[in-house]
């Protein structure tokens, strides 16, 4: 991780939004890319002029579903992020701050009490906006958690306690952003581009692929022999 540290900056996307902003840019983000999930946030902040619990819990779900088209499932979307919002508004008098003001545990499970926000939407809201030493996984983040062996289990509770058992507190988000940045540029789902990876000495995968290739070739040069062997026999 020192290496990918190195190699891919922090680039801390949250920096100038607020926790509900991050909140709302975390459900727009779901299946799509990040420039698509960009185009609609804006979209979104140009229809109602701030993205708050207040304005967003004023508008209609078919304004929303229109703003947000960009980020795809608009239909699926609008219904939940209005929901939030007004759930945001009538409990928390729309300042998720106090809810990232509580111990990482109870924060975290009154998160996941707002409709429609699973474990991932809450650990990055608590890591990105709130400081908290969780580490959110994303499909990027489950896929290297994999090839590099970290869990073999797949759910997401087992890859979360994987890696927050290998990581520092303090260097959760970091790393979060980091794997995020590798998996993005190198570490892809399909090709992986291992021989340009600063990490392939120390990863799983590319270990085992190598270790088959290896077995290939010895088998195959062995095969050859023998049908070489074969053809000086009969030739006799
Ligand atoms: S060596 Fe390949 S599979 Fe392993 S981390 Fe690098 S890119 Fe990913």
């Amino acid at each position: 991780m020192r290496v990918l540290e190195a190699r891919y900056p922090i680039q801390d996307w949250a920096r100038t939004m607020t926790p509900f902003e991050v909140l709302i840019s975390t459900v727009l983000s779901q299946s799509t890319t990040v420039a698509n999930e960009r185009r609609g946030f804006e979209a979104l902040r140009a229809r109602v002029g701030q993205v708050t619990a207040d304005r967003l819990a004023a508008v209609s779900e078919g304004d929303i579903a229109r703003a947000i088209w960009h980020a795809g499932l608009a239909r699926q979307k609008a219904p939940r992020i209005r929901a939030i919002a007004i759930a945001v508004r009538d409990r928390w008098a729309g300042r998720l701050h106090t809810i990232l003001a509580f111990p990482t545990d109870r924060a975290r499970e009154e998160l996941m009490s707002l409709p429609g926000v699973g474990p991932k939407t809450a650990d990055v809201v608590l890591a990105m906006s709130g400081g908290h030493p969780t580490f959110p996984v994303d499909t990027h983040i489950a896929r290297i958690a994999g090839r590099w062996r970290l869990t073999r289990r797949k759910d997401y509770e087992s890859i979360r306690a994987a890696l927050e058992q290998w990581t520092p507190p303090e260097k959760r988000k970091a790393w979060h952003l980091a794997i995020i940045s590798h998996g993005r540029t190198l570490c892809k789902a399909r090709n992986p581009r291992c021989s340009d990876c600063p990490v392939r000495r120390d990863c799983d995968w590319y270990l085992r692929k190598r270790a088959r290739e290896d077995r290939a070739v010895t088998h195959e040069r062995g095969s050859s022999t023998k049908v070489k062997n074969a053809r000086s026999l009969s030739a006799r």
